[in-house]
């Protein structure tokens, strides 16, 4: 069986005349598509998708492979964080008429007359739902201009919000310690 390298950016298969066999896509993922689903978390990517598409009678089955990294907010330092992306999916897909055969979670009922199969979509959440749930730099790696300029925003504001209450600013809290002293 010969296998097809195809280049496609538009994460779309043509699955009209696919004729029963291997096929092997590839697809780059940069950030720009993750800003068409207008995806505010992932600032950046860079990631190579390599799809292995297995074309049976009234089946299909999809492997793929999502290799590269994504650049989101770290959460304590808000500086851009790399993260690794290593992972593999598997979607299968079913032909049948949608009426006939409701969708389920163990595969994807595509329409035979459907001419072409759109995988952004499970790309983009395959990606998505990999991604770990706290997202921090490794300890000491946090931009240290970022911390020092976070904690000194907290101080201003604490400032901020008690100030007109002469009692507890600081230097009320001093006088009150100067008074106690005597
Ligand atoms: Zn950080």
């Amino acid at each position: 069986m010969r296998e097809q390298q195809v280049e496609n950016k538009n994460f779309i298969i043509q699955i009209k005349g696919l004729k029963i066999g291997k096929y092997e896509y590839d697809f780059p993922v940069d950030g720009a598509f993750f800003r068409e689903f207008e995806n505010t978390q992932i600032l950046d990517a860079s990631l190579d998708v390599k799809i292995v598409l297995e074309r049976g009678g009234g089946w299909m089955n999809l492997v793929s492979s999502i290799k590269g990294t994504v650049t989101v907010e770290c959460d304590r330092c808000l500086d851009d964080l790399n993260l690794p992306v290593d992972f593999s999916a598997n979607l299968a897909v079913k032909f049948a008429k949608s009426d006939e055969d409701p969708q389920s979670d163990e595969f994807l009922v595509v329409d035979p007359s459907d001419g072409e199969l759109d995988l952004s979509q499970f790309i983009y959440d395959y990606v998505c739902v990999n991604l770990p749930l706290q997202k921090v730099h490794e300890e000491g790696e946090c931009n240290p201009q970022m911390i020092a300029k976070l904690s000194g925003m907290d101080a201003e504001n604490n400032i901020g919000q008690e100030s007109g209450n002469e009692t507890n600013s600081p230097f009320g809290a001093l006088g009150e310690l100067l008074k106690n002293m005597k």
